[in-house]
């Protein structure tokens, strides 16, 4: 029945398959030589499949995972280097007609007000968020034929993209959209989106029918095969990410293993992305009626070993995290995070965080430069980088550059020059002093010394000629 290669959800996140991958994983778990070999193929950097990778994530031999937790660290160092890039969300619209137990725009919630935002609205929200610094967004809406039509979707991208305000430019607007038809993927590619991104939710079925009572989006199958008719309609890129915490999290982990597999098997390219939520405190949602609610020593474990799954993938944490695990997961792989967020509809244009929309409790409250500054204290070099997308380096292109270990020639540079812009536009005086420093302290490590004479040149005209938006 198990076949990556279907384009069935039930064939390609099969059932029987995950179970008996936690089967043998529960088997294998304190075996330190089938571990050892485990880690060995992992060490090739080359990836490990959804029953190996179950394996280490069920290790519970203290001095492997302390194996596990280095060999995450130097796998994203090998691959992405020390940036970490920089993204915000975009609420647009809370109306939605799905019935998702977990979260508070559910259609049955009457106790928050709903709110759209027009295009003049919208327009704020985008010139609050580059004046904060941010180039890249991802733009989040309920499900709503009526309210939320893809037109309203497409228009609201021409809008952010057409924003040119003082030195600031949304350079890339991924979009988080309910699952859609071929035709209207079509239309997000031609508007120019970056990353679609979809959450799965539960690979379990089962828990997944029971948690979507209502709405489109309980139909498992047409949500699961979401990403295959995004490749279809011309997407090049995609996020995956599951909600922690509303099934067993090893269930998920393999089941999200699978699904890259699949995307590898049928479309030769893996998910840009991966997302990593756990479910947390929203109005009506109380998360102690949810026993799969993971700690963070297993949400710890869980993104190493994503990392070493996938070593190609991105991997997101949004600000649903504190500052404290954000700052532990950084060490074991992420790569991209948020940073000044609110997550409520209209939310960047008000002085006070409003609470009535908001999708989700932030946890990392800090403003967007407390998040850089804290980045580089660390030595991370943020990033608000936009290029590959722009240059064209989507879907496998990207992904062989990333799996040959080149794309961090374009990464560091690329790092460099758009924090530049964040120092000189929008940092705080001892953010740009720290920024400054580091910039500097990064060159050694662009080993081509005409790339390094390049970007030196390019520093120079962003600080002292006003020229903005350079790229490899
Ligand atoms: S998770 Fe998405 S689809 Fe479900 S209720 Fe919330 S906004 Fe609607
Ligand atoms: S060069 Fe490409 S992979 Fe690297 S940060 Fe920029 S957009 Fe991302």
């Amino acid at each position: 029945m198990y076949n990556p290669k279907s384009l069935k959800a039930e064939e390609f996140i099969d059932h029987d398959e995950v179970l008996e991958s936690l089967k043998y994983a529960d088997e294998n778990k304190s075996n330190v030589k089938v571990i050892d070999e485990i880690l060995k193929k992992a060490r090739e950097a080359k990836g490990l499949n959804h029953r190996d990778a179950s394996v280490l994530l069920a290790c519970d031999i203290p001095e492997k995972n302390e194996e596990i937790y280095k060999l995450a660290n130097e796998i994203k160092l090998a691959y992405y280097g020390n940036r970490i890039v920089l993204f915000a969300p975009l609420y647009l619209s809370n109306y939605c007609i799905n019935g998702c137990t977990y979260c508070p725009y559910h259609a049955k919630n009457k106790s928050i007000p709903r709110v759209k935002l027009t295009q003049e609205q919208i327009r704020d929200e985008v010139i609050a968020l580059q004046d904060m610094g941010h180039k890249r967004l991802a733009l989040e809406t309920g499900e709503d034929p009526i309210h939320n039509p893809i037109e309203y979707v497409l228009e609201s991208i021409d809008t952010i993209y057409s924003i040119k305000h003082k030195n600031g430019a949304i350079r890339r607007v991924n979009v988080n959209i309910a699952a859609t038809t071929v035709e209207n993927y079509k239309k997000l590619h031609d508007a120019g989106i970056g990353t679609y991104i979809l959450f799965q939710e539960t690979y379990h079925k089962e828990s997944y029918q029971q948690l979507h009572p209502t709405g489109p989006k309980s139909d498992y199958a047409y949500h699961t095969e979401a990403m295959d008719r995004a490749m279809q309609g011309g997407i090049d890129d995609v996020g995956l990410g599951v909600l922690f915490g509303l099934d067993k999290y090893r269930y998920e982990f393999a089941g999200i293993l699978m699904h890259a597999e699949h995307l590898e098997a049928v479309h030769g390219v893996g998910p840009h992305t991966i997302s990593v939520p756990r479910i947390c405190p929203a109005d009506d949602i109380d998360v102690g009626a949810f026993s799969n609610a993971i700690d963070d020593d297993t949400f710890a474990k869980i993104v190493a070993c994503i990392r070493i799954a996938v070593p190609y993938t991105g991997m997101i944490v949004s600000t649903r995290e504190s500052q404290k695990v954000r700052e532990r997961v950084l060490h074991l792989g992420i790569s991209q995070i948020s940073g000044g967020s609110r997550t409520s509809v209209g939310g960047y244009t008000v002085e006070e965080r409003p609470e009535d929309t908001t999708q989700f409790e932030v946890s990392d409250r800090r403003t967007l430069d407390q998040v850089i500054h804290w980045l580089m204290e660390m030595d991370y070099v943020p990033s608000f980088c936009t290029a590959c997308y722009r240059e064209g380096r989507t879907g496998d292109r990207f992904m062989s550059l990333c799996k040959a270990k080149q794309i961090q020639n374009c990464c560091l540079p690329n790092a460099l020059m758009t924090l530049e812009e964040y120092l000189v536009d929008y940092a705080a005086p001892a953010t740009r002093e720290l920024g400054e420093k580091l910039i500097v302290d990064n060159f050694k490590d662009i080993s081509n010394p005409k790339v390094l004479e390049t970007v030196k040149e390019r520093l120079d005209l962003i600080k002292n000629g006003g020229a903005r938006d350079f790229r490899f």
